[in-house]
């Protein structure tokens, strides 16, 4: 499966910790990241991640265009919700890519765990089936 990682600045270390915490589950899969989540989590776990640009710099917008092209499986996107960005416009639009295309997507810690339990039961298998 293709899965996708975004963390915001707040959120980073979160994600961090939930990806050494799995990083048995995450490393059968291909994994990608915007740019700073992506080298924090590799640098943290050694996973092999394709790295974007960082979510400022369009790194959001290159993985929305995967999920159109209906390359990515499931979305980790830890999202900090006090904080306004400049770019929240890309981020709503990748969300609702996701919902247009049905990714399975994390917002928060609780989904996260929720999903990676499914992940790892081979519950979104249908995703890969659809995809091929
Ligand atoms: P980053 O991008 O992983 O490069 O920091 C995510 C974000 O927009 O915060």
């Amino acid at each position: 499966m293709n899965i996708a990682l975004i963390a915001h600045d707040s959120k980073k270390e979160l994600m961090v910790q939930f990806c050494i915490a799995y990083c048995g589950v995450l490393s059968r899969h291909n994994l990608c990241a915007t740019g700073t989540t992506g080298k924090l989590v590799a640098e943290a776990t050694g996973l092999n991640i394709q790295r974007y640009l960082s979510g400022s710099q369009g790194g959001d917008q290159q993985i929305g265009a995967r999920i159109s092209c209906n390359e990515i499986d499931v979305l980790f996107f830890f999202r900090d919700p006090l904080n306004a960005r400049a770019h929240e416009p890309n981020e709503m639009n990748l969300l609702r890519l996701s919902d247009v295309h049905n990714i399975p997507v994390a917002t928060n810690i609780a989904t996260g765990e929720a999903l990676i339990h499914a992940l790892e039961r081979g519950d979104l298998d249908w995703r890969e089936i659809i995809r091929n």
